[in-house]
């Protein structure tokens, strides 16, 4: 064992008080919180040491919930979902409670069964920035959401493409019984052929969106967006280009043929993003208009 600072030396194993459970460097833990009513902490072992004195203290590296991230807990993140973060303490080793596992997302969505000790990381995390790497994932369905495995999605036949049964208008029950099933766009184009297999989307007149505005990312744009039928935004290369658009729309809200225009000029060839994009580094301007489903309708024609 290499000697560390004076009177200190590293450990290779602890067991975790009152079990049997065997701590080694490289494990994942679960820490008893400070606040007893929050979960339990996640951390990597990265280094155990004596403490000269009999015990044993050991160098983390914290898994963040996505609570306790920036931005806090998004549709798309799964209950088990944790965030490597660029965190590091060092603790008492009487702080772990239990071991746990921390599977690549991959291997998570394999797993047959899902113990309370399975838990899965796909993004690591700034603590001071707030800053997610990989910054873009893969998106799917209508709602162009990253994958939450702990929703229910089907898969198109057509075009492969994943979707949430309540975005397509089917319950989860809907859902399950379908053995082959074609999305609305799909089956629009296959017509006759399949036409049981469609659900389209119900539009929900009530709605009218969250907050309408200009945002800076995707992601929060998408939380104003996501759900409401009516909804409607565009991306602009610019703040100012997105301000003055959204400044017009609200100042001629009441002025029929200039809202018009502005959602003309708004929605023109709104395109498909194909990756949700965190990055504060890269500004994509998206500009939110929610009008009501009438005014959407004049549009869509
Ligand atoms: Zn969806
Ligand atoms: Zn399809």
């Amino acid at each position: 064992m290499a000697k560390t600072k004076q009177g200190k030396r590293d450990v290779d194993a602890y067991t975790i008080k009152g079990t049997n459970k065997v701590v080694r460097v490289g494990d994942c833990v679960l820490m008893r919180p400070a606040d007893t009513d929050k979960p339990q902490y996640v951390a990597r072992v990265e280094r155990m040491e004596s403490d000269g004195r009999g015990g044993v203290r050991v160098r983390v590296r914290w898994y963040y919930r996505p609570e306790e991230a920036k931005g806090g807990r998004r549709p798309f993140h799964g209950a088990k979902e944790l965030f490597l973060s660029d965190h590091f303490d060092t603790q008492s080793a009487h702080t772990i409670e239990g071991k746990c596992i921390v599977h690549s997302f991959k291997s998570y969505t394999k797993l047959d069964n899902v113990g309370p000790e399975d838990f899965y990381c796909r993004f690591d995390y700034k603590a001071a920035t707030g800053a997610f790497t990989p910054d873009r994932v893969a998106v799917y369905c209508k709602c162009e959401m990253p994958y939450n495995p702990d929703d229910l999605m089907v898969q198109c036949e057509g075009c492969k493409d994943w979707f949430h049964p309540s975005c397509m208008g089917m319950t989860i029950e809907q859902a399950k019984k379908i053995d082959h099933y074609m999305c609305s766009d799909c089956a629009k184009e296959n017509g006759a052929k399949r036409p049981s297999n469609s659900y389209p989307v119900s539009p929900n007149s009530d709605s009218k969106g969250r907050n309408p505005g200009v945002y800076d990312n995707w992601m929060d744009c998408h939380a104003q967006v996501n759900g409401f039928a009516s909804n409607l935004y565009q991306r602009y290369k610019t703040w100012e280009e997105a301000n003055r658009t959204w400044l017009l729309y609200k100042r001629h809200q009441d002025q029929a043929t200039e809202i018009k225009a502005a959602i003309a000029e708004t929605c023109k060839a709104p395109e498909k993003p194909p990756t949700v994009n965190c990055s504060k580094d890269l500004i994509i301007i998206l500009l939110v208009v929610v009008v009501a489903v009438q005014m959407w309708l004049l549009f869509a024609k």
